[in-house]
């Protein structure tokens, strides 16, 4: 018994004097450790961080955001316009967006003395009459009304090919000439100028059915090419007269 005694003891010391040189090295490593942090800390420059200066300078942190863009304000008065929708139909109006708008299309009726109310109801009746497809976003009539018929932004079946990117302006007229009344004249203008301002539509891109098709529409603006060119003129004034101001 004695004996085993004095082996635990002897065993208990040499596991101690262990541990201290354990704990010695550590410490060496760790202060050396230290100390070579340090050196290398030292050895970073400092002259290139003005740490007053960052503190005197207001942090302001920038934030890169597009400005709003502005609301267009269409400087041209919208006409007074009677808004008459037609009921959603495969022959005068399906209910389908056009595209971008690019071009607005001039028509006359080539059905003298009818109303802008009767060519409306018109278009209304042909989703019974199922046998033609007809219409126009606007009719301007005898007296210079105006009837919406199609919205714009929605094909009207008026313009052909250009059905998908265009307003319509149908025209009545009071004879086989196809002249239109000055008061249809000044409500087409206006409503022109007032649509082209609109949609940012330039001079080039008022445009005659006859320009789609070849078709003599609308007949008298089509035979007599200075008097298109002459409602061209009067329509950019129009809006000039408003985008000056
Ligand atoms: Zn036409």
């Amino acid at each position: 018994m004695k004996k085993e005694k004095k082996k635990n003891r002897k065993k208990k010391n040499t596991g101690r004097r262990f541990h201290s040189a354990h704990i010695l090295v550590w410490l060496t490593a760790i202060i050396l450790t230290g100390l070579a942090v340090r050196f290398l800390l030292d050895m970073i420059p400092k002259d290139d961080i003005d740490v007053d200066a960052l503190l005197e300078e207001p942090v302001t942190i920038e934030i890169e955001t597009d400005p709003p863009e502005p609301e267009y304000v269409n400087p041209v008065p919208r006409p007074d316009i009677d808004v008459q929708h037609l009921t959603i139909n495969d022959y005068s109006r399906p209910g389908e967006a056009t595209d971008a708008i690019n071009y607005i299309v001039i028509h006359y009726l080539g059905n003298p003395k009818t109303t802008a109310q009767e060519n409306h109801d018109y278009f209304e009746s042909l989703k019974d009459l199922q046998d033609t497809s007809m219409s126009a976003n606007f009719v301007v009539g005898l007296e210079g009304e105006i009837i919406e018929c199609v919205p714009p932004g929605e094909i009207a079946y008026a313009s052909n090919s250009m059905n998908h990117e265009s307003i319509s302006i149908e025209n009545c007229h009071l004879d086989e000439t196809g002249r239109f009344t000055e008061a249809t004249y000044q409500s087409c203008v206006k409503l022109a100028a007032y649509l082209a301002a609109e949609y940012q539509i330039d001079r080039d891109h008022i445009i005659r059915h006859y320009d789609v098709t070849g078709k003599e529409c609308p007949l008298y603006y089509v035979e007599h090419e200075d008097k298109w060119e002459e409602m061209k003129d009067d329509i950019m004034n129009y809006i000039a007269q408003y985008s000056e101001s």
